[in-house]
């Protein structure tokens, strides 16, 4: 299997440290907000990452963090806490609005079908690993403190920026985010990033912790060093996240976790997913006025596979403009693919039998594809050369076909494809509950409710509900 190694900035063959396992880390989503469809995408790329590994049989241990703490509007420790960001906007704690993101966040990534890591690691239950990771950095020399925060000394790191080819200026260090010029006086270097924050602008910070150096919170940086070694230890295999993390987040993570351990490299291969672009070709951005949620593509009618659908068609290197009329074109594609890959009766096709009766031909170029640097649009166009295959017996199609959707995840053998909207959801509830009490009244006003609004409702003998688009 081939990746493309951001540090290498090649292709290489995948050697994992532990012969069959593969330890992969991916930075999570910071829970101040929805995550928008340009998060998602990065996430669906680290999905398709990681059924392509356990598509060759490796065993794959994959954290993903949740950022609930101390992440600044800019990267380069400026700005706005997000979190008291979100907790103003919304007038709740900062720990209700943590907790009420995250479950939006597994909402929309069960929606995705994209499968759960292995651990989902929160930086507020880390907050003691991150310290002690401070403690090793500063007993290895590496940092000073200033104005009262201590902050990681870049000019003491000979091979810093090594990530981004010795520049850390790259054209997305112009992305809104960076452009800030307010420089904080206490660096040394401006690219020096601070570990622990005690005296910092947000004095009346609601998240704090009593630490050697002072009451405060950790940089942003921190806790995914802390927790990728916590669960994948010292060393490990893959590391990945969107684009923009190169030039800074992770730039710095490498530096103080090698300045903390002194092992090299840390990480083997760093894998990075490019931007989802809107409008005039402006990357998506929580910052921005310009981000579409999950949510909003389900209000018009979108299932959140057809989103998936729609990243399969680039690969996850090359930009992708979002428009609206390429995510019907993917849903329209995606509804065909599916009721094709349903017109044979024979779908059992789990398990041993499955895998003999699988085309070898169709398979070998399909594996191929995804073991050359992930190339799902390549193996998404396999798909549907196999499907219009009128020389493959229907058996070996669907059996091969259900293979294939261990990587695609695109659900090929569920008879149902559409999902249900929030509100629907709610009336179908409220519908249940009236039958269960025998109150038809209410039932039928409910039926015509949901009718109204476009599903066509079926009852099931065991007084639930089903509902099918119209
Ligand atoms: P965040 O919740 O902002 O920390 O971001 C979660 C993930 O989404 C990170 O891996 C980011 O690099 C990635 N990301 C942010 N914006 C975009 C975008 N427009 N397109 C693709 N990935 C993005
Ligand atoms: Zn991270």
């Amino acid at each position: 299997m081939k990746i493309y190694n951001t540090l290498t900035r090649q292709k290489e063959e995948l050697k994992p440290i532990h012969d069959k396992k593969v330890g992969l880390y991916c930075c999570g989503p910071t829970v101040y907000n929805y995550a928008h469809i340009g998060n998602l995408r990065s996430f669906l790329f680290e999905d398709f990452l990681r059924r392509t590994l356990e598509f060759n049989d490796y065993d794959v241990n994959q954290v993903m963090n949740i950022t609930d703490v101390g992440h600044l509007t800019s990267d380069s420790d400026e700005g706005e806490d997000k979190m008291e960001k979100g907790a103003k906007r919304e007038g709740k704690t900062v720990w209700e609005i943590a907790e009420h993101y995250t479950t939006a966040f597994f909402d929309d990534i069960d929606a995705l079908n994209i499968k759960r890591a292995t651990h989902y690691p929160k930086a507020t239950d880390h907050i003691e690993e991150m310290i002690r990771l401070v403690q090793r950095i500063e007993a290895n020399g590496y940092t000073y403190q200033a104005g009262g925060n201590v902050y990681f000394d870049t000019g003491k790191m000979e091979d810093y920026g090594k990530l981004t080819g010795g520049t850390v200026e790259t054209r997305h260090s112009a992305s809104p985010e960076h452009t800030r010029i307010d420089v904080d006086p206490n660096k040394k270097h401006p690219h020096d990033f601070v570990l622990w924050f005690t005296e910092s602008k947000h004095g009346n910070q609601d998240m704090q912790w009593e630490s050697p150096w002072g009451k405060g919170f950790p940089g942003w940086h921190l806790e995914c060093s802390a927790m990728s070694m916590k669960y994948l230890g010292k060393q490990f295999d893959i590391h990945c996240g969107g684009i923009d993390h190169v030039p800074v987040h992770h730039t710095n993570e490498i530096a103080q976790t090698e300045a903390a351990t002194g092992k090299k490299p840390w990480v083997k291969y760093w894998m990075h997913g490019e931007f989802l672009l809107v409008g005039s070709g402006g990357k998506m951005a929580k910052s921005g006025d310009n981000f579409v949620i999950l949510q909003t593509l389900r209000d018009r009618g979108f299932d959140a596979l057809d989103y998936r659908y729609f990243c399969m068609q680039a690969h996850y290197r090359k930009e992708l403009k979002f428009s609206w009329e390429g995510l019907e074109a993917a849903k329209t594609a995606r509804r065909r693919l599916h009721d094709r890959a349903n017109v044979g009766t024979c779908h059992d096709t789990s398990g041993k039998d499955a895998i003999n009766r699988v085309s070898g031909d169709y398979m070998q170029k399909f594996n191929t594809a995804i073991n050359d640097d992930l190339n799902i649009p390549q193996s998404l166009s396999i798909t549907w050369e196999l499907v219009d295959d009128t020389s493959v017996p229907n058996e070996e199609k669907m059996a091969t076909l259900s293979k294939f959707d261990e990587v695609l995840g695109l659900k090929l053998g569920e008879k149902e494809v559409h999902d249900t909207p929030k509100e629907i959801e709610e009336l179908i509830e409220q519908r249940d509950t009236a039958r269960l009490k025998k109150d038809w009244a209410t039932s039928d006003t409910l039926r015509k409710e949901i009718e109204d609004a476009g599903w066509i409702v079926e009852d099931k003998n065991d007084g639930g509900t089903i509902v099918k688009p119209k």
